[in-house]
C-alpha cells in the first residue's frame, strides 16, 4: 500500500467569460482583477433597503474590456 500526496489545488473563475485557472496557491492568477461595485438595493419607495454589492472576478481579457468600458463611461459626461 502506497501514499500519495495530492497537493492542493484553487480553481478561479472568470464571472464574465467563465475560463477558469488552476493554481497551487490561493493568490489570484496574474492579470486578474476583482472588480466591487458598491450599491444599496432600494425598497419600492425608493429607500436603500440593504446592501446590493456585487463582485466580480474577471480574468485578463475581461479585465481589460471592463477597464475600457470604465474609460469610455469616465470619458462621457452625463446628459443631466
Ligand atoms: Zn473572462
Amino acid at each position: 500500500m502506497s501514499v500519495a500526496k495530492i497537493p492542493e489545488m484553487f480553481e478561479f473563475t472568470c464571472d464574465a467569460c467563465m475560463i477558469k485557472d488552476v493554481k497551487r496557491s490561493n493568490i489570484r492568477p496574474k492579470y486578474w482583477v476583482r472588480l466591487i461595485l458598491e450599491r444599496d438595493d432600494h425598497d419600492y419607495q425608493g429607500a436603500p433597503c440593504e446592501d446590493g454589492t456585487v463582485t466580480l472576478l474577471l480574468c485578463r481579457d475581461c479585465h481589460s474590456k471592463a477597464a475600457d468600458m470604465l474609460n469610455t463611461l469616465k470619458a462621457t459626461p452625463h446628459a443631466d
